[in-house]
């Protein structure tokens, strides 16, 4: 880890960036990873580096939908397991649901990796993908998944989503949750629900949602909640950034 001063104006941005980087170097996120993680900071930057109120919405609804779900799956790459390897483990053991690792870049021994962080972590098991079950749509590696988890789920929550399996996820039927902190990027608009939050920020928020939830009318809620109007939402908040 670097030693940035807690002092600095941009200390937990530099941290996460440490945190990222040693994800890297464990073998555990790309070096491509990187690259969207600068994407993100971006984002971040532009809506303020705090959960603002479109984030909180989406987060509402997610717990609704999550809760409602037969069979929800977290689908979990190598930036968001370096990032929040804990609340990802607390989210599957809050909705019972199982993580399974599905990446893009297949380098040797990353997902294996992945795997062992998350148990290491004391994730109870972790699903990996699997030639028994392809998802249909989809052409990169990311269309092996395992038969009891991403193929079978009613719901999936894939922070961090590449557009093509979002897009892919969406045509099979079924319903996705994400986090992207970029409401332009083409998960963010194809999404069931979009999180527009940094993970770290927006996953312990959604356990705690999800814990406490108690809304008797959280298919009322899914039902009403519009992601369209969330993005906008979500524009028009940096767009009044921009202009000072
Ligand atoms: P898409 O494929 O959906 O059009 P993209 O190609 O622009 O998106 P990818 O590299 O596929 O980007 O995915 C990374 C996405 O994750 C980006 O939209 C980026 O803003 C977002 N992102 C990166 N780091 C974080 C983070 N810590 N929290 C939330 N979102 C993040
Ligand atoms: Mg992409």
């Amino acid at each position: 880890m670097s030693d940035v001063p807690k002092t600095h104006p941009r200390y937990l941005s530099l941290t996460l960036r440490d945190t990222i980087v040693a994800g890297v170097e464990q073998g555990i996120t790309s070096i491509h990873g990187l690259i969207a993680h600068g994407r993100g900071e971006a984002f971040d930057y532009l809506i303020g580096e705090t959960t603002q109120p479109f984030a909180i919405q989406a987060i509402h609804a997610a717990a609704a939908m999550l809760r409602l779900a037969e069979h929800p799956v977290i689908s979990v790459n190598g930036n968001v397991a370096a990032l929040a390897p804990e609340a990802l483990i607390q989210l599957g053991q809050v909705l019972n649901a199982p993580l399974e690792v599905n990446i893009f870049h297949t380098e040797t021994g990353r997902e294996q990796r992945i795997r062992e962080h998350l148990l290491k972590h004391s994730a109870p098991d972790v699903l990996m993908p699997t030639t028994d079950a392809q998802l249909s749509y989809i052409d990169s590696n990311r269309k092996f998944v395992h038969p009891e988890g991403i193929f079978k789920a009613d719901v999936v929550f894939v922070p961090l989503e590449d557009g093509d399996r979002c897009e892919a996820l969406r045509k099979m039927g079924k319903a996705v949750v994400t986090v992207d902190l970029n409401p332009m990027s083409r998960t963010a608009q194809q999404a069931s629900i979009t999180i527009v939050d940094n993970v770290v920020r927006a996953l312990p928020l959604l356990c705690k949602e999800i814990r406490n939830f108690s809304d008797p009318t959280a298919e009322d809620t899914v039902a009403r909640y519009s992601n369209k109007a969330v993005l906008k939402q979500a524009l028009e908040h940096i767009s009044r950034c921009g202009n000072g």
